[in-house]
Parts: C-alpha cells; structure tokens; sequence
C-alpha cells in the first residue's frame, strides 16, 4: 500500500476512530469491520485475503507488516519535517531513556504480569499436550453417534469444545500483553503526575481488554471442566489463577471495568 491509498482509505468518515486501540484484534468475530481503518488497511493489503499472507509464517505476511511500518515511519518524517524535527537525528535524551528502561522493568516485573505470564506459559504447555486428550474425546464422540445415544447431540458437544478452546488459545497471550501494556500506562500517567480526574486513560483501557480476555476465558475454561471431568485438577488450577488475575486487576485499575471503548461500548452500530 501507499501513503495515497492509506489517506484514502483513513478519510473514509465511516471509520470509527480509535476502535482498533481497545479490541482484542479477533476480526472473524468482529461486528465491526467494516468500520475499522485497521481491517481495511490489512485487506487492502491482501493480508485477509490472500491466503498466503495470512499465514504468520509465511515471509510475505512479514514483508507486509514491515511495509507498513515503513510507510507509517515516512509518513511520520514528513509531518515531522513541517515541525523542522529530523526524526532520524534527534539528540539522544539519557534521561528519556532511563524512564523508557524503568517503565519496561516495572510493567513486566509487577507481580500481576509476572501471573499473567505464568498463565500463558501454563495454556501453552497444555495446549501442547492435549492432542491426545482432543483425539480420546472425538473417538468417544465418535462413539456414541454410532450407537445413535438419541437424548444427546454429540455434535453440540463437540461445537462447544472447539469453540471453548479456540477462546483460551485466541486469549492466553493476549492477556499477558495487554496487562503489560496497561501498567506500562500507569508508570507514565504516575510519571507524568496525571491526575485528570475523569479523563479515559490508556491503561484503564488496556486493561479491560485483560479483563474481556480473563472473563471470556473462564467460561470458556468452565465449559471444558464439564466436557473433561478428569482434567478437573488442571483445569481448576487455570480457573484460579484467572480469578487471581481477575480480581488483582479490578483492585489495580478500578476504573477499567466502566472504561468506554470506541465502537464497542459507546453505542455505535
Ligand atoms: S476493531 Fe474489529 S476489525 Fe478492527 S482490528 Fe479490532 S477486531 Fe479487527
């Protein structure tokens, strides 16, 4: 894409701005696609299109990605040069730097991102070694669709499984990173000394997301509790640590919960 197709297609007045800043970037379940620059940028790009790029593996899905940062740098520069900043030569601030290091130390050694990451590293190694555990569980579904069990649909079964893991797979990072990025927010409003009282702040907001993620993923958990009751002692153990992370969340950031984000909780369509 060029910097003329990305103008135009961020002039279009139907973009609700800042959606993309707050979602959980799952758009195959997005209701609002078509009002996302985002979206509209990366199927321009053909990144949802064309099968190829969609694939994270693929180098052409990189090369993608690496454009548009490259675009977006050279759109930076050129507004940066009206202003005569050259942002390729800007004074090295140690200063700026240590504040940079420090917020980094501080977002990713708080106790509640050190969970949130002892969580994801749990899901992972699950996730690795539950094949055999999915296969076991088709062939009984397997089963019982050949002995035609007609007070059960095995199907439903089934529908719910996939679904549910697919919530826990879709979240477990995601949690971890948007907690990061939530107290990495709160290290610069504490910084800075923001005290504006009522103002949306990006840590609030980055942590609902955490908190959509914790919540979705607890059902989801609790479904496949139902669907695996000899995984229960595994299964509870990733149901308490998301409680733990849930209710450590809400008492870090007490205005996340009630934080309006665009498109999704103000009322748009
Ligand atoms: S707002 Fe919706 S369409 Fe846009 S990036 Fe997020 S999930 Fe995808």
């Amino acid at each position: 894409m060029d910097k003329h197709r990305l103008k135009e297609l961020a002039s279009n007045p139907n973009h609700i701005v800042g959606i993309s800043r707050y979602c959980d970037r799952w758009c195959e379940r997005c209701p609002f696609t078509s009002r996302c620059l985002l979206y509209a940028m990366e199927k321009d790009d053909l990144l949802t299109n064309d099968t190829e790029a969609k694939d994270m593996q693929n180098e052409k899905f990189w090369k993608s990605i690496s454009d548009n940062f490259k675009l977006a740098r050279e759109m930076l520069k050129e507004d940066a040069k009206k202003f005569d900043i050259d942002i390729d030569n800007l004074p090295d601030d140690p200063e700026l730097n240590k504040m940079m290091e420090e917020r980094h130390e501080f977002a990713h050694n708080h106790p509640l991102s050190k969970k949130a990451n002892h969580y994801l590293m749990t899901v992972h190694k699950w996730l690795k070694e539950s094949k055999d555990l999915f296969e076991m569980k088709a062939d009984e579904i397997q089963h019982k669709m050949l002995i035609d069990l007609k007070s059960e649909d095995p199907r439903k079964d089934v529908a719910l499984i996939e679904d549910s893991v697919d919530i826990i797979s879709w979240y477990f990072m995601q949690i971890n990173v948007k907690l990061v990025r939530a107290f990495s927010s709160k290290y610069m409003d504490e910084a800075e000394g923001w005290d504006d009282e009522g103002e949306p702040k990006d840590s609030d907001g980055s942590a609902k997301v955490s908190l959509i993620g914790i919540d979705r993923s607890i059902a989801a958990w609790s479904i496949l509790l139902n669907q695996f009751p000899e995984q229960e002692n595994t299964i509870l153990d990733m149901l308490v640590q998301l409680e733990v992370l849930r209710k450590g969340i809400e008492k870090e950031f007490p205005d996340a919960r009630s934080f309006v984000r665009p498109g999704f909780d103000d009322g748009s369509r």
